[in-house]
C-alpha cells in the first residue's frame, strides 16, 4: 500500500495514500463531510497503556497521509507535546485556560516539525483543572465547544486523556465522536476496561449520544505466549472492535519521545513505525464507513 517509506517522503506535499483517500459526500447536517474533522478520544484510566503512543504516532500517520489533523492534550503530564518536540511551557496559554478561561483553541495551537499536524498542549495548571471545573456551568461541554470552533481546520481531531476517568477524560468523551482504547497486552490486560466501558455508556447515555467506541488497539504486543493468550481473549470477547493491527512492543516506539519525535521521524522502517501506519490505514476505513457526521 503506498504509505510513505522514508522521513523525506512525509514532509514533502504530493498526492495523498488511495489507501487514506475520500469522496467528498455530505453530512447530516448538509456540511461537506470533508469540513467536518473526526474527533476521537484515545482514553482508558489505566496508566501506562500507549495512550500518548498511540495518540502521537496515530496523530502523525494520518498527518503524514496529508490529513489535517489536531492532537490535544488533556493530560498534565503533557508527554504528547514532549513526544513531538514541543517540551511543556506552563507560562504559555495551553489547554488549561482553553477549559478554565474560555481562550479559542486556535490561540494555544502550535505547529510540529510535521506540515499537517498541530498540536494544543498541556500544562502543569491541567492538575487542577478537574477541581476548578467542579462547580462550573458546562463543564463537561468546555472541549466539545472550543473543538467545534476549529471544525473546519482539521480532517481529524485527536485528543490524548491522563490515566482517570476525572472531568478531563470526561471533556475528552464528551467532545468526540468515537473513542479508542489502548489495551497492553499483559496479564490483568482487562482490568479497569469495564470502568472505561462504564463511563462511555453513561456519555452516551446523557451528553454525548453520538459517541462510539471506534475500536480497541492492542498495544506493547512481545512475541510470546502470554501476550498471545491476551490478545486471543480480548479478541474472542469483543470481536470486531478489535482492530486489526496490533502495535508491537518495539523500542524504537520506545525511544522516539526521549528525541522529541514521533516514530515516523524517528525510524519510518521500524515494525512500531509500520504498525502506526497500518492502524492510521485502519482508522481512516472505519471512519469512512461510519460516515464522519456519525
Ligand atoms: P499514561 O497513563 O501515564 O498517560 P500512556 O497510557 O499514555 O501512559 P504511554 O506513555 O504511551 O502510555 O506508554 C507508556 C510507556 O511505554 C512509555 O515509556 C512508552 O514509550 C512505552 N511504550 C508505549 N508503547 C510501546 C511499544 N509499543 N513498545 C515499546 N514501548 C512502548
Ligand atoms: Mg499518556
Amino acid at each position: 500500500m503506498p504509505m510513505p517509506s522514508s522521513t523525506s517522503a512525509v514532509a514533502a506535499r504530493g498526492p495523498r495514500p488511495a489507501s487514506l483517500r475520500h469522496a467528498p459526500t455530505r453530512g447530516k447536517r448538509g456540511l461537506p463531510e470533508e469540513l467536518m474533522p473526526r474527533i476521537i478520544t484515545i482514553a482508558n484510566q489505566k496508566g501506562g497503556v500507549g495512550k500518548t503512543t498511540t495518540a502521537v504516532n496515530l496523530a502523525a500517520s494520518l498527518a503524514a497521509a496529508e490529513r489535517r489533523t489536531l492532537l490535544i492534550d488533556v493530560d498534565p503530564q503533557g508527554n504528547a507535546g514532549s513526544a513531538l518536540g514541543i517540551p511543556r511551557d506552563d507560562a504559555e496559554p495551553s489547554v488549561y485556560e482553553v477549559l478554565l478561561d474560555g481562550v479559542p483553541l486556535a490561540e494555544v495551537v502550535k505547529r510540529t516539525e510535521l506540515k499537517f499536524l498541530d498540536l494544543a498542549p498541556a500544562s502543569r495548571h491541567l492538575v487542577g483543572a478537574e477541581l476548578e471545573l467542579a462547580g462550573e456551568e458546562g463543564r463537561e461541554q468546555r472541549l466539545a465547544r472550543a473543538v467545534a470552533a476549529v471544525a473546519a481546520e482539521y480532517e481529524y481531531v485527536l485528543i490524548d486523556c491522563p490515566p482517570s476517568l476525572g472531568l478531563l477524560t470526561l471533556n475528552g468523551l464528551v467532545a468526540a465522536q468515537g473513542v479508542i482504547i489502548p489495551i497492553q497486552c499483559e496479564y490483568f490486560a482487562l482490568e479497569g476496561l469495564a470502568d472505561v466501558l462504564r463511563t462511555i455508556d453513561l456519555v452516551k447515555g446523557a451528553a454525548n449520544p453520538r459517541l462510539q467506541v471506534d475500536g480497541i488497539v492492542l498495544t506493547m504486543h512481545a512475541a510470546n505466549n502470554l501476550a498471545q493468550q491476551v490478545e486471543d481473549e480480548i479478541r474472542k470477547h469483543f470481536k470486531k472492535e478489535v482492530f486489526k493491527t496490533v502495535i508491537p512492543r518495539n523500542v524504537r516506539l520506545s525511544e522516539s519521545p526521549s528525541h522529541g519525535k514521533p516514530i515516523l521521524l524517528y525510524d519510518v522502517s521500524s515494525k512500531g513505525c509500520q504498525s502506526y501506519l497500518e492502524l492510521a490505514r485502519e482508522v481512516v476505513r472505519r471512519v469512512d464507513r461510519a460516515g464522519r457526521a456519525a
